[in-house]
């Protein structure tokens, strides 16, 4: 199914913009991810596709037609959101076979779907429990399998598992990706986790304050964000954002001034050429920590001087947060040895543009 968001606004009584001129089209068997923080529109936006809000401004269609038309009169869109509302008094199998009674299925064909869902999920074991006697995660499966029971074409998911431990959260994830294409069925799914966001989606529309900041497949949102603001909110730990005044020199350097130091970019170095067309302005520079190797203290070219100020152990990597002068970086030192040794120095900085036009983001006017 197609849903298609043409200049969307809410605003709630009050004069809460929730939603501010958004426009989005979701293409059929398509699952695009709603990411942004709290209160960014995210549920408004959802809940306007599933024709439980209508806009303010502006019209949503599934398959062209008006999404209020579509969600009530038909069995195509089916919902799963935090809030599980699993009949208590019915099993397991009565509560994943609930929406087929009212498609007209008999009690034999309802039996037979009912199996193919829950084994699908892997509770075709439970079938005769109650939903007090399951698990969270497993009571999340039985939601989702009543919404799956209905073969819809659309799915609109409101952070389904949110309450769920990270194992779950992982294990799940992949099978809600799985078993929605294996349906071909379009998905709008909503989560304020990027990890679920940038392994889940086909693309993701980052919102912030209702409004459309970018909108693209995982990678290049990642790696090309549109605005500063995504720049800064993707990733973990966050993309360092330093401001910066680009001088080029007369020996062969593009300089970024950046408080007291300089950083000088050979004229050969791939960033040099476009960062020249901005001499003379102040533009902020992004990178990842990923994207900084420590080098040795004497290194002259493509280098940022910091002091360590302090070091986090995450297991998997270490990351030393450093000022640099103008402002605080964190770099990412997985595999440069014991990072304890070297608190405290002084240190030199290597590859901070060299990988930038790859992972890190595109600079911008400050
Ligand atoms: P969360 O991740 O916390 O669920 P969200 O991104 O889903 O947040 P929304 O629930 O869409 O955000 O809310 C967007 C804004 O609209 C918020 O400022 C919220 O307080 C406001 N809002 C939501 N529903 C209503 C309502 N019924 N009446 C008034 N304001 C509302």
């Amino acid at each position: 199914m197609e849903v298609l968001l043409r200049d969307v606004s809410k605003v709630f009584p009050g004069g809460t913009v929730a939603v501010d001129t958004v426009s989005l089209h979701v293409r059929p068997g398509e699952l695009v991810v709603l990411l942004g923080p709290s209160g960014c529109g995210k549920t408004t936006l959802l809940r306007m596709v599933a024709g439980l809000e209508l806009p303010t401004a502006g019209q949503v269609t599934l398959d062209g037609r008006p999404a209020r038309t579509v969600a009530y009169s038909g069995r195509d869109v089916a919902m799963v959101f935090q809030e599980l509302a699993l009949y208590r008094h019915m099993s397991v199998a009565e509560n994943i076979g609930f929406p087929l009674r009212w498609a007209g299925f008999d009690d034999a064909a309802r039996h037979e779907k009912v199996l193919e869902v829950a084994s699908a999920l892997g509770i075709g074991e439970l079938l005769g429990r109650r939903p007090s006697q399951l698990s969270g995660g497993q009571r999340q499966r039985v939601a989702m399998g009543r919404a799956l029971v209905r073969n819809p074409r659309l799915f609109l998911m409101d952070e389904p598992l949110s309450d769920l431990d990270t194992q779950l959260r992982t294990e799940l994830r992949t099978e809600i990706v799985d078993l929605v294409k294996d349906l071909g069925a379009t998905c709008v799914y909503v989560t304020h986790d990027q990890t679920e966001a940038l392994t889940m989606a086909d693309r993701v529309a980052i919102l912030r304050r209702g409004v459309l900041q970018d909108l693209g497949k995982p990678t290049d949102v990642y790696t090309r964000p549109a605005t500063l603001y995504v720049a800064g909110f993707l990733g973990q730990p966050r993309m360092n954002l330093i401001e910066a005044t680009v001088v080029v020199s007369l020996d062969q350097h593009v300089a970024l001034r950046m408080g007291a130091q300089e950083l000088r970019l050979p004229w050969l170095h791939m960033q040099a050429r476009m960062l020249a067309r901005y001499h003379g302005e102040r533009i902020a520079v992004g990178f990842r920590p990923e994207a900084l190797t420590p080098v040795p203290p004497d290194t002259t070219d493509n280098v940022l001087h910091g002091r360590v100020l302090y070091l986090e152990h995450h297991g998997h990597e270490s990351l030393a947060f450093l000022d640099v002068g103008a402002t605080a970086v964190t770099i990412d030192e997985t595999g440069y040895g014991d990072p304890g040794t070297n608190r405290g120095r002084s240190r030199g900085v290597r590859g901070m543009l060299a990988r930038l036009s790859g992972r890190g983001g595109r600079p911008a006017a400050a």
